[in-house]
């Protein structure tokens, strides 16, 4: 089931342990995606479902991205965000040469790279519909007395605004819009943190103390966000807060 407004990624990546949670992630966020773990694959996918924006993994098992780039360039202008490991200043510039529209440095967070998507999309016009999500749309959650605007990234909690890090930012967006509802912590991992990170989540605990002590949340009767244990963290609904 795919919305046919929904802007279409083609994800090139051949590691699993990226590929399967950023295809997951991607998927949430709104797009309509298809990855794939080879080179060939990404040119014989691209001609097939002309996707309105092509993800690319630099090192390919049977071949190099940077080839995949040059010659997706030669056929169209699709826009192209590169992934790439390599932080040289060297390996970006060649990357933006070929044709590249934005790269992103490995490793990155799930909230990173969509942001990156979004953008490219919104300067290219891709997506054509106006449907990519998140494009300045204002989106304010509400909860109790904590109101957060999305788009701006501001959050009030009593009319006083928080200052949040990028993090604590991130991860209060994620929980807020699934509000009243479990978020696992493999789910909170791909989408705030970057997926190399995976499978240790110990960071995840003190990012969530830290912004529990910034929405002066107490552990262990907190107001806003609960830990369900094995599983994941809950953020309070607004009909909770608000009774
Ligand atoms: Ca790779």
């Amino acid at each position: 089931m795919t919305d046919a407004a929904a802007p279409r990624i083609l994800f090139v990546e051949d590691e699993p342990s990226i590929a399967e949670p950023f295809t997951r992630a991607l998927t949430r966020a709104g797009f309509d995606t298809t990855t794939v773990g080879t080179a060939s694959g990404a040119l014989e996918t691209a001609d097939r479902i002309a996707p309105d924006l092509v993800l690319l993994d630099l090192t390919l098992p049977d071949g190099d991205g940077r080839e995949v780039c040059r010659e997706l360039r030669r056929r169209g202008d699709v826009p192209i965000v590169m992934l790439t490991a390599r932080g040289t200043e060297t390996d970006r510039i060649v990357g933006l040469e070929l044709g590249a529209d934005d790269y992103v440095v490995k490793p990155f967070s799930g909230a990173e790279v969509i942001a990156r998507i979004r953008a490219v999309l919104r300067r290219t016009g891709g997506g054509s519909g106006g449907a990519s999500p998140g494009n300045g749309q204002p989106e304010v959650l509400q909860a109790g007395p904590l109101e957060l605007d999305a788009a701006a990234r501001r959050a009030w909690l009593d009319g006083e605004e928080l200052q949040l890090s990028r993090k604590e930012m991130d991860l209060l967006v994620r929980l807020m819009r699934d509000a009243g509802r479990v978020v696992s912590r493999e789910d909170l991992m791909a989408d705030v943190w970057d997926v190399n990170w995976f499978g240790s989540t110990k960071t995840l605990d003190v990012h969530v103390g830290w912004l529990r002590r910034k929405l002066g949340d107490d552990p262990a009767r907190p107001r806003f966000i609960h830990t369900v244990r094995g599983v994941g963290f809950r953020f309070a609904s607004d009909e909770e807060l608000s009774s």
